[in-house]
């Protein structure tokens, strides 16, 4: 469902990603692991509509969505959860939900969208009057998260989903993108932790300094964490 060829990516003349090629097949999860500064945000950028490519495309179920805006990229069904959660400040909870549902092209309440999301977050639903910015860190990840989901993505691409977070949170999170996919949502995901990768990507990629050094099924990323080991690399 989406397509991503020959994709380069510059700052000016400093060059962020260079000849990205990936497939994400429908339902499928793909993780992006890579040092720090080796693209994985901008990749996630790019795929949003948030940066322009210099070259290459970007394809979501044949429609070629390269250099769209990122509003008409949401309407695509692509939902972008960025790095640092980026939750309105001076919201309640529910109005930055609200927000989530600019994008929705389905019908139905409003009403029953919220009951869906709050069952899937019962935090949010006992919080739902709160300042956003009074959550704690796990509580903003889940309220990024269930903002995105108002939109009913296809995709949802999730930039460091638990960097920061408790290890019960992340539990909490993991616990939902497992539901997600049994649901049928593709996605893309910058994670660093292996085991988390090996218990929900279908598929792996690596970048180093904004090119795919490796790729292939979770398990390459043992293999390569012995061959580091072995070679003395790690
Ligand atoms: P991290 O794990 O630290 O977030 P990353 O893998 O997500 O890193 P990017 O943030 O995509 O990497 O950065 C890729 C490269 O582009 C780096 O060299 C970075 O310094 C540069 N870069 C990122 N954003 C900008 C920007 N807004 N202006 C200029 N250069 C940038």
């Amino acid at each position: 469902m989406l397509k991503v060829s020959n994709l380069s990516v510059s700052y000016g003349p400093i060059p962020a990603l260079r000849d990205i090629s990936l497939e994400i097949g429908e339902g499928d999860t793909l993780a992006v692991v890579g040092a720090n500064g080796a693209g994985k945000s901008t990749l996630t950028l790019a795929i949003a509509g948030a940066v322009r490519p210099a070259l290459g495309t970007i394809e979501i179920a044949g429609t070629d969505i390269t250099g769209w805006l990122p509003e008409k990229v949401a309407f695509q069904n692509i939902a972008l959860v960025p790095e640092g959660r980026h939750i309105f400040e001076g919201l309640t909870v529910e109005e930055n939900l609200l927000l989530g549902m600019t994008a929705r092209k389905e019908s139905g309440s409003t009403a029953s969208a919220f009951d869906e999301v709050y069952s899937m977050f019962p935090v949010l639903r006992e919080r739902r009057t709160s300042q956003a910015t009074r959550l704690s860190g796990g509580e903003q990840q889940q309220l990024a998260i269930a903002r995105a989901l108002l939109s009913k993505p296809r995709l949802l691409i999730l930039d460091e989903p638990s960097l920061g977070l408790a290890p019960i949170m992340v539990d909490t999170v993991y616990t939902v993108l497992k539901k997600l996919k049994e649901i049928g949502v593709a996605m893309l995901l910058v994670e660093q932790n292996p085991a988390r990768i090996g218990e929900i990507a279908d598929h792996v990629i690596v970048l180093t300094g904004g090119s795919v050094a490796l790729s292939g099924r979770p398990e390459i990323l043992e293999r390569q964490a012995l061959e580091d080991a072995y070679f003395g690399t790690l």
